[in-house]
């Protein structure tokens, strides 16, 4: 058989902010579509009206356009194998559904709530099957003029998929193997529904999925169980030599404890589940998102890669590109991944890092206007170059404790940097560095400096020092730490020199003087 054009797809239904493990799923059918050079496509998966939500998805379009993935077919994005919201496809579906009956594949079936409810209470563990479809009103139990009367009559039925027993249905799945399942055990599920006349999402994924010549189905492991269903499906269309190969993800667990990552994790400890912030319509809740929390998009493209599958080497930090190089399908895991959100910090400050000074200054720009301060993108990208590798305290959600890191966000700057923007109005005498560098003839020898710093005329780093350090070592000064006390306030910054040479000599002298007074 000729190789196929790899067409692979992400089909979320829009149910409400997209998930990070959905965008791990988008993520890996993205990288494995570039590396084939094939396409990408977004089908919108609306076939339940009753759990629609607004905005989700335009939600998981800006979502993806923020994440750099992008897609060549579907739902805002054109193609020709359109229309690509399920729900503007009713016309196609019924027609499938007919194809199924006419074959004998499938058959109406009439059966009320009330009517299922109560086999139930009669049978254990009831369900609509070989075994039990004969004791059900149906098409197959009912003479077709009855059939025909109770459709012309209005009453409401659905069309349930015809599963034969007994049969080993073999799933070939690229992760996980050959994986086998009696049909016995499989319920004739339903396909279509003639209150809404709508198909169900298995219906509907798997003409689809043909329809739009799918290759490969690349999905989370939740959907593995709907395989064995999906495979009986190509085969009951006559479809079974163009059956995408399947290949389902591990999923992503609990950075502590057992089980799937969930929501209830993320606020917890402190970390986003979805890539936007969401504003639910109806409650109005907020949920946080990696965008707002200030996160880079190439390090959670980054972080979310390596979640499932890695490059069987010790390199971490993957530029999309590599990643497409580099990926492999067939090299995911089975076992699910522990969503390690302190990793996802990591590489976020690894990406803040690799940016220019520059590139720090809109966020930056933004964290000091809600301060109350006002700056100039020149003067921010300085403060960047001079504080970007310093440590940040922080509070550790797990354990409750202090603990440091690098900078990871723009944001962590503020604490850090706000001296250069904020003359300290107050010194807390308590302060153990200022307590331990401003000894009795502190003031006296920051006069002094003073007198010597307003003699120069070039307020440089190189300036400063060429007069400064000559007036330290004759007199045998010690400056640096008083020093800091007057332009910091605290025992923390760049090197002082530094620091004067930003701050100006008007400013820096007016705060020495200050300390002067106020410390005396
Ligand atoms: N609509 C399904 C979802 O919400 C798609 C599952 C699939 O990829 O087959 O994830």
């Amino acid at each position: 058989m000729a190789e196929r054009r790899v067409r692979v797809r992400f089909a979320p239904s829009p149910t409400g902010p997209l998930h990070i493990g959905g965008v791990r799923t988008a993520l890996y059918n993205y990288l494995f579509a570039k590396q084939h050079g094939g396409d990408l496509i977004f089908r919108i998966e609306d076939t339940d009206s009753n759990r629609f939500v607004p905005g989700a998805e335009d939600y998981i379009i800006e979502s993806f356009k923020w994440l750099g993935i992008k897609f060549d077919e579907g739902v805002s994005f054109g193609g020709d194998h359109g229309p690509y919201r399920q729900s503007e496809r009713r016309d196609i579906y019924k027609k499938y559904v007919q194809q199924l009956l006419d074959t004998d594949k499938a058959y109406i079936a009439f059966d009320t709530p009330e009517e299922l409810d109560a086999k139930r209470a009669e049978i254990a563990n009831f369900q609509y099957d070989a075994q039990t479809r004969g004791l059900m009103r149906n098409s197959l139990t009912l003479a077709k003029e009855e059939v025909d009367k109770l459709i012309a009559e209005g009453h409401q039925y659905v069309v349930r998929f015809k599963i034969e027993p007994g049969r080993d249905v073999l799933v070939n799945d690229i992760i996980r193997g050959e994986v086998s399942i009696n049909s016995s055990i499989l319920d004739d599920k339903v396909l279509y529904k003639s209150a809404d006349e709508l198909p169900t999402y298995h219906l509907a994924n798997i003409v689809d999925d043909h329809l739009m010549e799918v290759s490969h189905v690349i999905r989370g492991e939740e959907w593995l169980p709907s395989a064995p269903l999906h495979v009986l499906l190509y085969e009951a269309f006559g479809w079974a030599d163009t059956m995408p190969r399947f290949a389902h993800l591990p999923l992503l667990l609990k950075p502590v404890g057992n089980g799937k990552l969930s929501k209830r994790d993320g606020d917890k400890l402190g970390f986003p589940v979805f890539p936007l912030e969401w504003h639910d319509p109806k409650s109005g809740e907020i949920s946080s998102g990696y965008r707002e929390k200030g996160y880079l998009p190439e390090a959670v493209v980054n972080f979310l890669a390596l979640l499932g599958w890695n490059p069987g080497t010790e390199q971490e930090v993957l530029s999309m590109e590599e990643l497409i190089k580099l990926f492999d399908l067939s090299k995911c895991s089975k076992a699910g991944a522990k969503f390690d959100y302190v990793k996802g910090i990591w590489f976020n400050h690894q990406y803040l890092l690799k940016q220019e000074d520059m590139d720090w200054t809109p966020a930056f720009d933004k964290l000091l206007k809600e301060n109350g301060v006002d700056s100039t993108p020149e003067k921010e990208a300085q403060v960047v170059s001079m504080m970007k590798q310093k440590v940040v305290e922080y509070t550790d959600t797990l354990s409750g404790q202090t603990k440091k890191r690098n900078i990871s966000f723009v944001s962590d700057l503020w604490p850090l940097t706000k001296f250069f923007f904020v003359a300290p109005d107050s010194f807390d005498k308590e302060d153990k560095f200022i307590k331990k560098n401003w000894k009795e003839n502190a003031a006296a020898d920051m006069s002094e400096l003073a007198d010597v710093l307003e003699t120069v005329t070039d307020f440089t780093v190189e300036g400063m020092k060429a007069v400064v350090d000559v007036w330290a070592e004759q007199n045998e000064k010690k400056p640096w730490n008083p020093w800091r006390v007057c332009l910091v306030g605290a025992g923390q910054g760049p090197d002082m020199y530094e620091l004067a040479a930003f701050l100006g000599k008007e400013e820096t002298l007016n705060r020495m003087r200050y300390a002067i007074k106020v410390l005396g």
